[in-house]
């Protein structure tokens, strides 16, 4: 079934109307002096406002739930069947294989502490220094890659330390950076990884809301991403990928659901989704991404990428023509992108420019390192190891932006750079 499709498109409103609306696309906030504007939220890289399909979703499982598994009664066998039924959809939006195992987890940091703990003995790991901090700080003892110059450079570079490595190794890197946007040569890492017999865990959080992922045609091992980064609400993501690791590992967690028996010693099951996901799971939350990759499978990726294309292409050309706003990138203006763009203000800092456009225009950005200290120092040339100063500005579009949006945005910071 369709997705609810947002009202037609109005001069200023998101584009296609076969998108789904988000909730909340409305919402008003006070400005100084207690005027109140319709809320411009650019912040969707931090988390994308839950669309209408996917609160639709949760309220109607919401009248009959109850743990799953074993219940005999009604709302026990419904709620196993629609957890069943949300990682079946879930493993599907990814193009996860046969094999694949799904692990549903808190979120992306989750599944990468929980990949983590599943290496085999004496793995090395490979990560490149632009990563968010979820999935650099799990593997304390990993190899570190300067920020490649350009993508081939990453390439060359994963390739040298990867054919160091003696035993088994994991490269880990992220599909689209957080802090730029830019898209990473993801099939090109994943070839490098398995020509030294490595494997390769991608960080999907920021590709998954913009572009279609497909695990099995790119060949990765691993990928974890979030929910609500994915227009769903708060409380669940998911770890995909090989089940072989994962099935020998300890369990993440000790407790029911993840046995087969228990004696004077537990029996762990073999099965990895069972042996990592004790206690009672968050279902609500596994139904809400469920919900998300139907609505925007229905959707289909063609309008969503064009109408976020149109908006970064204003987005960015307003920023250009702005004296004193630097946009950061790696990889230069002409390397693909997804709608996150991360800028600075000549003689502002970022946490006031981010006040400034809250409390004057109503329009939410994140300011900071977003996570991601090492490549955000990196960019903006600061290496003095410390985190004294103020990071940068980002601004982050989706399903629910608007063009009066990114005018709004553009415009206040014009006015801003020139006070
Ligand atoms: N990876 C990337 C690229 C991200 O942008 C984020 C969140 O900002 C994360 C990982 C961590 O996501 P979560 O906080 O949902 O675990």
């Amino acid at each position: 079934t369709r997705p609810a499709a947002s009202p037609v498109a109005t001069p200023g409103a998101r584009i296609p109307a076969v998108v789904p609306a988000v909730v909340g696309a409305d919402l008003e906030v006070p400005v100084r002096g207690g005027e109140l504007v319709q809320y411009a939220n650019l912040d969707y890289a931090a988390s994308a406002p839950c669309l209408e399909p996917v609160s639709a979703a949760v309220a109607a499982a919401l009248p009959a739930y109850s743990s799953v598994h074993r219940g005999a009664g009604y709302a026990s066998q419904l709620t196993t069947a629609r957890y069943k039924q949300a990682r079946h959809t879930v493993r599907a939006f990814a193009g996860a294989r046969p094999d694949d195992a799904l692990i549903f987890t808190r979120n992306t940091t989750d599944a990468m502490n929980l990949l983590a703990r599943c290496l085999p003995e004496g793995t090395t790991v490979v990560v490149f220094d632009t990563e968010h901090h979820a999935s650099l700080l799990p593997w304390p003892k990993a190899v570190r890659l300067a920020p490649p110059a350009f993508p081939g450079e990453a390439i060359r570079a994963a390739d040298e330390a990867l054919a160091a490595v003696e035993g088994p190794a994991l490269l880990v890197v992220t599909a689209v950076s957080n802090v730029t946007g830019e898209v990473w040569p993801i099939a090109g890492l994943a070839h490098i990884a398995h020509r030294h017999g490595a494997r390769i865990a991608v960080d999907a959080a920021q590709l998954v809301p913009h572009r279609r992922l497909n695990l099995g045609a790119l060949d990765l091992d691993y990928v974890a991403f979030s929910g609500h980064k994915l227009y769903a609400p708060f409380g669940t993501g998911a770890l995909i990928g090989r089940p072989d690791w994962l099935a020998e590992a300890e369990p993440y967690l000790r407790g029911g659901g993840a046995v087969t028996a228990v004696r004077e010693e537990a029996e762990w099951s073999d099965d990895p989704q069972a042996r990592h996901e004790a206690g009672t799971p968050n279902v609500l939350g596994a139904i809400a991404l469920a919900a998300a990759c139907d609505a925007l499978g229905a959707t289909g990726w063609t309008p969503i990428i064009r109408a976020e294309e149109r908006l970064l292409a204003r987005l960015r050309a307003g920023l250009t023509a702005i004296p004193g706003v630097r946009e950061l990138s790696l990889w230069g203006p002409d390397h693909p992108r997804v709608g996150i763009v991360s800028f600075t203000v000549e003689g502002r800092t970022a946490r006031e420019v981010a006040e400034l456009l809250s409390t004057r225009y109503g329009i939410g950005v994140r300011d900071g390192k977003f996570c991601a200290h090492p490549f955000v120092r990196h960019l903006l040339g600061i290496d003095d190891g410390g985190c004294a100063d103020g990071g940068a500005v980002r601004a982050s579009i989706g399903l629910g932006s608007t063009e009066e949006h990114v005018d709004r945005l553009v415009a206040a910071l014009r006015s801003i750079a020139a006070e």
